[in-house]
């Protein structure tokens, strides 16, 4: 048998493991406050919102013991799409250019109406030329078809960047098709969050990371290591299987109570040390890294990718004159009363904010991060703080009250 395969089944069918995981991670945490002279208290933040998502769906957060905290951190990229970049895309889908967008974004709300439109969803309601893709690839298929100007809302991480490189790279574009790329990089926002926790630290402290699976598949584990080194405190790569989370949660506390503060990988199975580097010389090839802004958060060093010159007869920003948004530029552009920024950041959490399940709800979203399913108040109003499988969690005696 293949081993991935009987990999694939222990990690799906095997609630014996959870069990055995969940003592486990109770009994490193009391060690923890043995040596450290006082019950441990701490939080570990999952950086990716599919993380968050496993942790809310499955109910993890239940089975964590008292004094160790799951809090999410920034990473869906729809939630940090500016609202300035959206507002410029509008502005081109009532020109005439048809613009191509995921679903998320297109329920995205902007903080300013353009021509009376909040959304790409309300800018094609109001005439604005917008289609919903899946894909650049659809895009492609798409304006190859109709030949009208159009452009690619390129919104996402590194997960997507090698598709977007491929299509400049490999001459796939079509003459009329640009791409406008709102790519952000993870590490520089990872470092970010964890900076401003550090300097005003929330109580309990945050003393580990579970790094996002699907963009180390890409970056490779050693993007994680100047965080691992900076803030001394252990990062693990992990999967999407509620198993996975919970074994990064004792793989971080168990280099904690070791004195470690490395780098680890619980998802072997798809991501490596040095991750994809096909994939990274494509984006090297066409992307240049440059500073970017990140709703809600603000501009960020060397964050973002910009199509390189070579390809800018594809580059939306040069083809239709869009200029980059100037530091001094950025407000905190998210809408009042919206605490989406410190959500994102883990300093609140979504029942934080008085509009919770009142004026934001997934189906009437306010605020960037109740639109997207790697939203966190999406999540969380979708599947509740504790998550669906708390009720049988209950039952089962696992949890008492
Ligand atoms: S519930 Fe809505 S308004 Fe409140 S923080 Fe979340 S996204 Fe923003």
């Amino acid at each position: 048998m293949d081993p991935r395969l009987l990999v694939e089944a222990v990690f799906r069918e095997n609630p014996q493991l959870a069990l055995q995981l969940r003592s486990y991670i109770a009994k490193l945490l009391e060690k923890l406050g043995e040596k450290w002279g006082s019950r441990a208290r701490l939080k570990i933040m999952d950086f990716c919102g599919t993380h968050e998502w496993t942790i809310t769906h499955y109910g993890l957060r239940t089975l964590m013991p008292k004094g160790l905290e799951l809090v999410a951190g920034p990473g869906c990229p729809v939630c940090v799409t500016p609202s300035w970049e959206l507002e410029e895309a509008m502005k081109l889908s009532f020109k005439g250019v048809t613009v191509y967008t995921y679903g998320d974004s297109y329920r995205l709300r902007t903080v300013s109406p353009v021509n009376g439109a909040y959304s790409l969803a309300e800018a094609r309601a109001l005439g604005g030329s917008v289609k919903v893709v899946t894909s650049i690839y659809d895009a492609i298929a798409d304006a190859r078809k109709y030949g009208k100007e159009a452009v690619f809302l390129g919104i996402g991480f590194e997960t997507v960047a090698p598709g977007y490189a491929h299509a400049l790279l490999a001459g796939l574009m079509p003459e009329n098709l640009s791409l406008m790329s709102l790519v952000r990089l993870t590490p520089p926002a990872m470092f970010y969050s964890l900076s401003i926790l550090r300097e005003k630290p929330p109580e309990p402290p945050v003393m580990g990371v579970i790094a996002p699976g699907h963009v180390s598949t890409i970056t490779g584990a050693k993007a994680w290591v100047p965080v691992a080194e900076a803030f001394e405190i252990p990062v693990v790569v992990a999967g999407f299987e509620p198993i996975d989370v919970m074994m990064a949660v004792a793989l971080i506390l168990r280099q904690l109570l070791q004195g470690r503060a490395e780098v680890e990988i619980e998802y072997k199975r798809a991501v490596s040390f040095d991750g994809d580097l096909r994939a990274q010389a494509a984006i090297h090839k066409a992307f240049e890294v440059s500073d970017a802004a990140w709703r809600g958060i603000g501009f960020l060093p060397r964050s973002g990718l910009r199509v390189r010159e070579k390809y800018s007869e594809h580059d939306a920003r040069t083809r239709y004159g869009i200029r980059e948004m100037r530091v001094e530029e950025w407000k905190k552009d998210t809408p009042p009363g919206c605490k989406c920024a410190e959500v994102v950041l883990g300093k609140a959490k979504p029942t934080d904010c008085p509009l919770f399940l009142r004026k934001c709800t997934p189906s009437t979203p306010y605020g960037p991060c109740m639109v997207s399913m790697e939203g966190t108040c999406a999540i969380w109003a979708r599947f509740g703080e504790g998550g669906v499988t708390e009720d049988m969690v209950r039952e089962l005696g696992l949890l008492e009250g």
